[in-house]
This record gives C-alpha cells, sequence and structure tokens, in this order.
C-alpha cells in the first residue's frame, strides 16, 4: 500500500520536522566527502519550503559515544554548510537536538527558514528510542516527515516514536523515500524479467537471507566478491589463502542446492600473494585457487560472460562488489560489471555502501536507473523485511 507523502500534508505556515539521513562519508578531516545523501533528500526540502513550510532537520551522523569531545567530528555544522550551498539559501544549525537552544530556534521560524538540529544520536534517548526524548522532539514542530530511507530499518526514537507524537494526519514519508519504496517494490513484485541478480562483497553470511528472497524471482544469480570463495570450498576446491568463512560451509551447500543452475559462479579469478595492492598478480581459470594465493577480483573471462548476461536482462540488481576494487588492481571486475549494467537497456538498481561508492567512483552513477542511498536499508527490504518506521505512517 502507498504511503500518505508530504504531498498530502497541509504545509503552509507549517514547522515541518524532517528526518533526513545526512549521514554522509567524511574526510579525515571532517569535511563531507559525498554528499549524494544530501542531494537526495533535496526534492523534499524544497516541496515543503515552496509550500510555505518551515524546516527543522534532524539527522544522525558517524557512531558518537558521548564523550563530547571524541564526538566533535560529529556535529552537524559542515553537513549543515553543505546543505546551504545545495539548497541556495542560508541554513542555520544548533548546538543541541532538544534543549533550550533548539526549542528556542525552533519557535522563531517562520516560512522559508531551514534550521539544522545537532546530531540526534548525541541524545541518549535517540537510540533506547525513548518516548519522553520523542515527544520533546516532536514538541518543536507541527508535522513530521520521514525522509531517511537509509536509517528506515532502525527502531530509534526519531523514526518510531516520534512520529507517533503526531496525528496520523501530520505524518508522512518524503519523495526520496517514496522512491526508494517504489523501486523495491517492483524489483520484488512484478520487475521486467529476465531479471538477473549480481551479488558480491565481503561476507556470504550477510547475503544469505537476500539470496534466499531473491532466488525464486531471478533467472540468474551472478556471484562475485569475497563469498566466491566461501562457495568454492562447499564445493570442496582448494581456495588458497581466499577469505572463506569457514562456519559457513553448510549454508553455502543449502544454497548451492537451493539455487542449482541459476547460481553462477566465477570461471576465472585474479589471485594475488597479499592482499597488498604491490602484490604480485596473475588469472586462474577453473575452480581450484592454488596454494599461496588469495583471489581478490573476478578475473575477465568472468567479467565478459556476466557483461553479457546484465546486457541481456531486463532487470538487474547489484549488491556487493566483484573484487577489492578499493585498490587499482582488483578493481577491473566490478569496473566492467558497472560499465555493463550502465549500458544495459534495462533496469538497472544499486544498492550497499561500498556498491554504490564504486558506481560513484567510476563515474557510472548517472547511468543506472537508481543508485540506493540506503545501505543495511536496502538489504532489509530485499530479504523481505518490513520496517516499525513505515508501520506508524499511513497508508494513503
Ligand atoms: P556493500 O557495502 O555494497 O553491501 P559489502 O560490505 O558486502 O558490500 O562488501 C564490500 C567489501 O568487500 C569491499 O570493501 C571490498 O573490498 C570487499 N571485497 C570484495 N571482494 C573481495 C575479495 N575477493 N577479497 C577481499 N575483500 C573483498
Ligand atoms: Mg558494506
Amino acid at each position: 500500500m502507498p504511503k500518505q507523502t508530504i504531498r498530502d500534508l497541509d504545509l503552509s505556515g507549517k514547522k515541518v520536522l524532517v528526518r533526513v539521513d545526512f549521514n554522509v562519508p567524511l574526510t579525515k578531516d571532517g569535511e563531507v566527502s559525498d554528499d549524494r545523501r544530501i542531494v537526495a533528500a533535496l526534492p523534499t526540502l524544497k516541496h515543503a519550503l515552496d509550500h510555505g513550510a518551515s524546516l527543522i532537520l534532524v539527522s544522525h551522523l558517524g557512531r558518537p559515544t558521548g564523550k563530547p569531545e571524541a564526538d566533535a567530528p560529529f556535529r552537524l555544522d559542515r553537513v549543515a554548510a553543505r546543505l546551504s550551498e545545495r539548497l541556495g539559501r542560508p541554513v542555520q544549525k544548533v548546538n543541541d537536538t532538544v534543549g533550550p537552544e533548539a526549542q528556542a530556534a525552533a519557535s522563531k521560524l517562520t516560512p522559508g527558514q531551514v534550521l539544522v538540529l545537532e546530531n540526534v544520536r548525541f541524545n541518549s534517548g535517540e537510540k533506547k528510542g525513548d518516548p519522553k526524548f520523542a515527544a520533546e522532539l516532536a514538541g518543536l514542530a507541527d508535522a513530521y516527515v520521514n525522509d531517511a530511507f537509509g536509517t528506515c530499518h532502525r527502531d530509534e526514537a526519531s523514526m518510531v516514536a516520534v512520529p507517533e507524537c503526531f496525528p496520523t494526519d501530520r505524518r508522512a514519508i518524503g519523495f526520496l523515500v517514496e522512491k526508494e519504496l517504489q523501486i523495491l517494490d517492483t524489483l520484488l513484485g512484478q520487475p521486467k524479467g529476465p531479471m538477473v541478480a549480481l551479488m558480491g562483497g565481503a561476507k556470504v553470511s550477510d547475503k544469505i537471507l537476500v539470496i534466499e528472497n531473491l532466488l525464486p524471482k531471478v533467472e540468474k544469480l551472478l556471484i562475485g566478491g569475497a563469498m566466491t570463495y566461501t562457495f568454492l570450498r562447499a564445493q570442496g576446491h582448494s581456495t588458497g589463502k581466499s577469505r572463506v568463512e569457514e562456519d559457513k560451509l553448510d549454508e553455502a551447500r543449502k544454497l548451492l542446492e537451493l539455487a542449482g543452475s541459476k547460481l553462477v559462479l566465477p570461471s576465472d579469478h585474479l589471485v594475488a600473494t597479499s592482499l597488498d595492492p604491490t602484490a604480485e598478480t596473475k588469472v586462474v581459470t577453473g575452480p581450484e585457487i592454488p596454494d599461496g594465493w588469495l583471489g581478490l577480483d573476478i578475473g575477465p573471462a568472468t567479467a565478459e560472460t556476466y557483461g553479457e548476461i546484465i546486457r541481456n536482462a531486463g532487470t538487474v540488481i547489484w549488491n556487493g562488489p566483484m573484487g577489492k576494487f578499493e585498490d587499482e588492481p582488483f578493481r577491473q571486475g566490478t569496473l566492467k560489471v558497472g560499465q555493463a549494467m550502465a549500458n544495459s537497456s534495462g533496469v538497472t538498481v544499486v544498492g550497499g555502501g561500498e556498491t554504490a561508492e564504486s558506481v560513484e567512483e567510476f563515474g557510472l552513477a548517472d547511468k543506472m536507473s537508481h543508485v540506493s542511498t540506503g545501505g543495511g536499508a536496502f538489504l532489509e527490504c530485499l530479504e523481505g523485511k518490513t520496517f516499525n518506521s513505515l508501520k506508524v505512517i499511513p497508508d494513503r
């Protein structure tokens, strides 16, 4: 069922609390290194401002510990400054979330003004879903909008208890959450066939539930990344020094059996003598990784085969890099499948923290149908989970 959206709210003259996900990556000096998540929230923010609202923005950033000194890098000042640049209007930032400074600033807001509150996770009530903290936060505004897709799988106060403080006709999702949900709905409902899933990344254990849920819907499940070696070991092959999850071999065997010929493993591998980018490398063909070597990328023949399957698909869904793409010598496989997706005329959806980072880095993000802003939230949707943060927003 579609959810009530910001289009359905009475916005004129209202103070709207928007829960955004401005949990952006930072450089060592604390600068915003990638503002994709800020840009993704702009349509919702502009819509509210254009309709006469003022904005109170709430987000977390990083993993604060509760010690003010250590937490200083997680203050939202630089995020607010970047938002101001992107929005093309002044943005006010206060140093608390529900205290007197926040209350004073919120009460003075006039239509068109934007206020960013301090990192919501500086308050212990946020993680606990504390109702008293939630009531204080909700008390600052007239209406609530959830546009924080990347946080939708969390039951934190600003995601669940805060919207519960508002009458149901004053709760909605924003355009980003709406778009992410629509795309996931299509992927899991009636995707344009044939549908192909491309799965890689660090660990098979993170992806077992996703694979199980996607298997009945896909024509092919193409495997890459480190999880390859857990599957190869489960089949009884030698894996050299490659990363293998020894305690997941039984589950890997079950998945192999369940998937049958749908599951495709790489036919060749780029192997190296160590994880070091300067290590000696070579390509090995076949499922055996020689002693003393570890697999760090899919090989060129695999990249070619996967590319062909991807180009002929109606829908491709990709989570997990094909190799240790952060290092130049191990990135070709990830780059090649990314390029095949970019050139595909089908629907192409990319999700997951590092996977999204890789397509950004390769300059391919704009050529995909959709790059999800959610890492964990995207994966949990693919597992078929539903979220409390969305249950509290009424259906239309
Ligand atoms: P996502 O965040 O997109 O869901 P994951 O977190 O599952 O992806 O995995 C991403 C990480 O997996 C990357 O940092 C990459 O370096 C690593 N990786 C992929 N393939 C290998 C490999 N063969 N050996 C070691 N690390 C790998
Ligand atoms: Mg990751």
